[in-house]
């Protein structure tokens, strides 16, 4: 970038004049719905209509899924495509996402109301780093050759599952789509993918992508519409063959009980969390308030690994809290595509109802509100960051996920103690700990029922390193060489041999 004194200039947003793709995107087209109906998408930080985008439906759904079916099939191109080409079109289309990586970021800042540089550097840069890292794995896919007994040459293939349908939320619009994508695609599935309907934007930019960097007709289709009927027949269709879902747990239960009844299609849920840390007082202060509360408020508290419960040992709790309250002072909220702006609005109404319930709940309920509490000027979805502490564990902010910029702060007395009140929830997706001790961080993490633990860091997600919930927060592992298995078929192919060998 352009160099003023010797300090690179931030990236600034584009001037978006008109939104280019508000289509569906099936083999390669951009198709009207069969209904003709069409949804608004909003900006959330003005309130203001963005664009109409076609409402997918079942119908729709339905040819995307035949386009999908055709691709797949043995035979085809896509089917008959080398893998290290394959590789080579998710690399090509990693180029593309860094070429148009400014008008990506401004999208995804319209469609969300995450800050500018948040979207440019953090979700531009994780999506681009998964579609590279799967983009490698395409051509190192493979079986074994196994020793059993008598006279036998047996052999495992990894094949792909065939249509791989995904139904993302809105949190990390783009973020998700590659995450979804980027392993099917290595693996050699074709996908229908639903965007959430708050933010189907900057997915359909990269349908554009898609088709520019070379990948056959259907291997990627992108249906915009609702849950209870896109998503629906998404999870209900006979020929999609596995299903991949991030969102709610209520959503995940339904998704996983259609697969159940329909195909038994294979299904992988990542799902919420009620996200423990625990700081002890050997740690570093500093950087235990610091990354908690990013954890706590980053993307507008809006992470499933939201830092949402702060178990804080005794000690140091009064200054935990002290030093947190300074800290929360920091954020500078406002207009999300302003490079100053650290906290954006929340999504929509809606959700911003339902965490201003749970912060009204938190002070009835005799927690104490050390900052914040309230709305950001009046009709806005800006919610000031909220510090609650003395947070009880029987309080619903303790129990429910409030996806909001929200810290409940715990004390607690002794190391069992706070390792059985983290794991006391349905959930189990990640937790944090902090401490100066390795032998404490080893045995805590070790006692830990997440998918993830994080020592002395928080939302440190790489795209080599699986993610993933235990408990109700999810079913099987995005991310990493585990996610292969997830899009992968394993065929066992037994050969009797007339000799032994
Ligand atoms: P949601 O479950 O309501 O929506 C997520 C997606 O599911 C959307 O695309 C929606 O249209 C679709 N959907 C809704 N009903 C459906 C149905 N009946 N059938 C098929 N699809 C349906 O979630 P939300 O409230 O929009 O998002 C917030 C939730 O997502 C939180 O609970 C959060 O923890 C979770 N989340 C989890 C992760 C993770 O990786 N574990 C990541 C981000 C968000």
């Amino acid at each position: 970038g352009r160099m003023t004194a010797g300090i690179p200039a931030l990236p600034q947003p584009v001037k978006v004049q008109e939104i280019r793709h508000s289509k569906l995107f099936i083999n390669n087209e951009w198709q009207r719905s069969c209904s003709g109906r069409t949804f608004p998408t909003f900006n959330p930080a003005t309130g203001g209509k963005i664009c109409d985008v076609e409402e997918a439906d079942k119908e729709d759904v339905d040819r995307a899924v035949q386009a999908a079916k055709a691709a797949v099939q043995r035979g085809s191109v896509w089917r008959r495509m080398d893998a290290s080409r394959r590789g080579g079109m998710l690399h090509k289309l990693a180029d593309l996402m860094e070429r148009d990586r400014l008008l990506l970021a401004t999208l995804e800042t319209l469609d969300t109301g995450k800050p500018f540089l948040q979207s440019f550097f953090v979700d531009l840069d994780g999506s681009i780093k998964t579609l590279r890292y799967y983009a490698g794995w395409a051509d190192k896919i493979h079986g074994k050759s196994l020793p059993v007994d008598e006279s036998f040459m047996c052999l495992t293939k990894h094949e792909p599952v065939g249509v791989c349908g995904a139904i993302i939320p809105w949190n990390f619009p783009l973020l998700m789509f590659t995450w979804k994508i980027a392993p099917a695609l290595s693996c050699g599935n074709t996908v229908v993918i639903k965007p959430a309907e708050q933010t189907p934007l900057t997915a359909l930019h990269v349908g554009s992508l898609i088709k520019e960097a070379g990948f056959p007709p259907g291997v990627v289709n992108i249906v915009p519409g609702f849950g209870p009927t896109a998503g629906a027949a998404i999870t209900n269709h006979m020929d999609v063959d596995k299903v991949a879902f991030t969102g709610s747990m209520e959503v995940g239960q339904l998704i996983n009980e259609a697969a159940a009844k329909s195909n038994l299609k294979r299904v992988t849920l990542e799902l919420g969390g009620k996200n423990p840390s625990i700081v002890f007082a050997d740690c570093n202060l500093q950087l235990a308030v610091e990354e908690t509360q990013k954890g706590a408020f980053y993307n507008q508290g809006q992470c499933c690994t939201a830092a949402s419960r702060v178990f804080v040992e005794e000690s140091i709790y009064e200054e935990f809290v002290r030093c947190s309250i300074q800290n929360a002072k920091k954020t500078v909220i406002g207009d999300p595509l302003d490079p100053q702006t650290t906290q954006g609005p929340q999504i929509d109404r809606l959700h911003f109802d339902k965490i201003m319930d749970l912060i009204e709940s938190g002070k009835k309920e005799g927690a104490k509100l050390e900052c914040g509490g309230a709305a950001v000027g009046e009709k806005s979805l800006f919610i000031q960051p909220t510090i609650f502490s003395g947070v009880k564990d029987h309080m619903r902010i303790a129990k429910e996920e409030i996806f909001g910029p929200v810290q409940c702060i715990f004390s607690f007395k002794s190391q069992q103690e706070a390792i059985k009140r983290a794991n006391s929830s349905q959930y189990g997706l990640v937790s944090a700990v902090f401490t100066t001790s390795m032998d404490r961080a080893l045995s805590v993490s070790a006692a830990l029922e997440t998918g993830t633990v994080w020592v002395n860091c928080y939302n440190a997600l790489h795209a080599q390193m699986p993610f993933g919930g235990y408990k109700m927060s999810g079913i099987g592992r995005e991310l990493g060489e585990y996610a292969l298995a997830e899009y992968s078929e394993v065929k066992a192919v037994t050969i009797k041999l007339s000799e032994t060998i």
